[in-house]
């Protein structure tokens, strides 16, 4: 299962600080509400680094983890 980065368009006040700490490139502003242009990209390049959702201060991205318990 693969997850993506949730971007609640709400609590994104626009600061840009996710934008910079991304190496993939793959976040940009648009009308100042952070956007993920390149899903695949995030990924194969990093990852999913998660640095992103660490510096972001209003908790606008975050990552859904599923954990998953196997019977023995
Ligand atoms: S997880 Fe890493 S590579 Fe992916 S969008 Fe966030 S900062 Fe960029
Ligand atoms: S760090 Fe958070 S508040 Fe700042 S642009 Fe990125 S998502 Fe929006």
């Amino acid at each position: 299962m693969i997850s993506m980065p949730v971007i609640d368009r709400e609590k994104c006040n626009g600061c840009g600080l996710c934008v910079s700490v991304c190496h993939c490139k793959v976040l940009v502003l648009v009308d100042n509400i952070v956007t993920l242009i390149e899903m695949k990209k995030c990924l194969s390049c990093n990852r999913w680094c998660t640095l992103c959702e660490e510096v972001c201060p209003t908790g606008a991205i975050s990552w859904p983890l599923e954990i998953l318990i196997e019977e023995p």
